[in-house]
């Protein structure tokens, strides 16, 4: 099992190691997902009970994220709640349904997932797995009927942004992204500040986010990861950049730089600095790396600056400001009020506040990013 990532507790550098969830072979056929044996009808039945009103999300690939955050603020949700899993591998399955409470009949694997199309205890498909497999699950998860919440990033390409949001469009189901940080008291207060120009106009803004990896990982294959730590977490810095200002960018401009080790980053970048230029003149400059440790958001005003150091973490975020105010909150609950907020778009008509077009607006960055890192020129990202 990989290391949780983005802060559980103290300060410490983040790692991506080959954990188990990296090494399993997830196409592995299950053979008896619906038994429907006596157990688990019951607790159908209570768990029905215990979250009426509710609606079921199922998360698709139970490795470090599903595990370790997401599957644990379920439990807290009001909205929501844990209703099922997929997964490849028949000894997550028990676990799983053993760890919390899942019927048999709402456990799936890859092969017999498009049936969950028959199981109304599935409201929400919740998409974890590898970036080149999002846009495949989306799109069967609206084809069986179900809202979609799919992880960062959205794809590997525009393209696939295109045709996921298609079929949502053309099934009539919600789709969202797992955008958690749209819900991070640290992060909304620096949109406050930005928005009610507290310190003036923004006029500059410094981000960056890099881990430190393992060879060997999903996240250094390119045809899986659809690119490097640019797609992972520069995708951090160019959101913030994004919702702090408002605005989106016209323009982009990227550089990267020799590797470090020939045999770990073989087809992915290891570090890239990007330039964007948002709409109202103000430039972001940020970095993204798979070889630092390092994550903070810096905003100059005309009146002085704000920051957040770090500023994309689970709970460990931290801020200050020009004129020594501290930013404080308590430990927030991003991945819960992220969920419950989609649940409440469904359920009550309440707005989708992180769509797919925002993470189709975000791979269009992305893709910008590396056109200008790969032709050593300024890219300009049209309207649309
Ligand atoms: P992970 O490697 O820990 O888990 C991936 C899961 O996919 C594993 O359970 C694995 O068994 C399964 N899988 C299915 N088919 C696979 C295949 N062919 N190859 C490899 N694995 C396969 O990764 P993770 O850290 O949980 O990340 C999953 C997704 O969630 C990624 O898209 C990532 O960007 C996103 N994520 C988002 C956040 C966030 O803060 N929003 C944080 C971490 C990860």
């Amino acid at each position: 099992m990989e290391k949780s990532r983005f802060g559980n507790g103290s300060r410490r550098k983040f790692l991506y190691q080959l954990g188990a969830a990296g090494m399993s072979i997830p196409f592995i056929s299950m053979t008896s997902c619906n038994n429907g044996d006596e157990r688990s009808r019951k607790q159908s039945v209570t768990t029905k009970r215990n979250n009426a009103g509710k609606l079921g999300i199922a998360l698709v690939g139970l490795g470090d994220y599903a595990t370790t955050q997401l599957a644990p603020a379920l439990k807290n949700t009001q909205h929501c709640y844990l209703a099922g899993v997929v997964t490849g591998t028949p000894a997550k399955a028990e676990a799983w349904k053993e760890k919390y409470q899942l019927p048999g009949k709402n456990v799936y694997n890859y092969e017999n997932f498009d049936s969950i199309k028959d199981n109304p205890d599935i409201d929400i498909v919740y998409v974890v797995l590898p970036n080149n497999m999002h846009a495949e699950y989306t799109i069967r998860a609206a084809q069986a009927g179900k809202h979609v919440i799919c992880e960062k990033p959205m794809a590997i390409s525009v393209a696939e942004c295109d045709q996921m949001i298609e079929a949502c469009k053309q099934t009539g189901k919600l789709l969202s992204l797992g955008y958690r940080l749209h819900f991070d008291p640290y992060n909304q207060e620096l949109i406050r500040l930005a928005k009610e120009k507290v310190y003036g106009s923004v006029k500059k803004i410094k981000s960056a986010f890099s881990i430190l990896t393992e060879k060997g990982i999903w996240r250094l294959d390119k045809k899986m990861a659809g690119g490097g730590p640019m797609v992972d977490v520069g995708i951090y810095c160019a959101q913030a950049a994004c919702y702090v200002t408002g605005k989106e960018p016209i323009a982009v401009t990227a550089q990267t730089f020799p590797v470090s080790d020939k045999t770990k980053f073989i087809d992915v970048e290891e570090t890239v600095n990007f330039q964007l230029e948002m709409a109202d003149g103000i430039i972001a400059e940020c970095r993204a790396s798979y070889s630092e440790d390092e994550c903070y958001f810096h905003a100059d005003a005309e009146k002085g600056w704000f920051e957040l150091k770090p500023a994309f973490f689970y709970v460990d975020n931290a801020g200050s400001t020009s004129d020594n105010k501290i930013i404080k909150f308590p430990p927030p609950t991003q991945q819960l009020k992220q969920m419950d907020a989609f649940a409440s778009a469904i359920k009550d008509n309440a707005p989708n506040l992180v769509p797919g077009e925002m993470g189709r607006r975000d791979m269009r960055i992305i893709e910008a990013v590396y056109q200008a890192m790969n032709t050593g020129k300024r890219v300009e990202i049209a309207k649309g």
